[in-house]
């Protein structure tokens, strides 16, 4: 039976899967907290990363050996960097850049040092799907996120993307390190702080990896006037929507050999 991995950064962005989510059981490990259970009869393992890089390579590698994950998506907030590129849409990754990473002269800048790459891809399969499940729920936002919410962000027909994530270990909150992101990386539509690394564990092991990021803030001065409140209302119900309608459309691997 394939085994789903289901991680996000902080709780609030998890807070509405894991409500759903029937927590059969709760495993600890190295301070984190794995709810393996079973979505639409799925078996799938959800988990709490914290924010930065390091803690997210340590729990996805965790979700790979210890639980035996055979495909991982993330899903969580970003900034936006790509030109309309909004907040409240979503960006699906179809590859991801560590902008922070710089061994040069010894390596190309951004360059992973003995990987020959500074650029880990989505798996494309997972990212055509996740797609297809983020347009359907953006296509119906209001009655994902009702009108209230819709009004209160000023979100006005949102749009999924699918392109370039970068990930590195510093929150970009200033219009000049936007800037200079967009200048080094010009095809970047989004910075976090995870992506990159999970799709480098998931290089090594060989394991299937796709991430989905709403857009909670443009990366620049105008920090987000709540990013606490869009989480809660708009990127964690988001999450919910699309994993459940992906998982809808997604045959359990095993199904139908009984
Ligand atoms: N002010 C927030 C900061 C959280 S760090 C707080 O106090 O809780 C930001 C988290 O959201 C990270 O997990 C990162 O992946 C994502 N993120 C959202 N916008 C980002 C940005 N502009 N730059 C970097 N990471 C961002």
């Amino acid at each position: 039976m394939a085994v789903i991995g289901i991680m996000s950064a902080m709780n609030e962005e998890l807070a509405a899967v894991l409500a759903t989510m029937p927590d059969e059981q709760r495993v600890t490990v190295a301070g984190r907290d794995f709810r393996v259970g079973r979505w639409q009869s799925h078996a799938v393992v959800a988990v709490l990363s914290r924010i930065g890089t390091v803690a997210a390579a340590t729990t996805a590698t965790l979700l790979l050996e210890r639980f035996q994950v055979d495909t991982l998506v993330f899903t969580g907030v970003a900034g936006g960097l790509g030109a309309g590129v909004r907040v409240g849409d979503v960006v699906v990754a179809q590859g991801f850049v560590q902008h922070d990473m710089d061994a040069s002269p010894l390596f190309p800048r951004h360059e992973v040092p003995l990987y020959g790459r500074a650029r880990f891809e989505a798996d494309a399969d997972l990212s055509l799907q996740l797609c297809a499940a983020s347009q359907q729920v953006l296509g119906h936002a209001a009655q994902h996120l009702g009108a209230n919410t819709l009004m209160a962000f000023q979100l006005d027909s949102p749009r999924v993307h699918q392109g370039l994530i970068l990930s590195g270990d510093r929150f970009v909150s200033t219009s000049a390190e936007s800037l200079a992101l967009r200048r080094a990386l010009p095809d970047a539509l989004a910075v976090e702080m995870e992506g990159a690394a999970v799709a480098q564990v998931c290089h090594d092991y060989g394991v299937p990896f796709a991430a989905v990021r709403t857009i909670s803030d443009r990366a620049d001065d105008a920090a987000h006037t709540d990013f606490q409140r869009f989480i809660r209302d708009v990127a964690s119900r988001y999450s919910l929507a699309i994993l459940s309608q992906w998982l809808t459309c997604r045959q359990p691997v095993g199904a139908g050999l009984i």
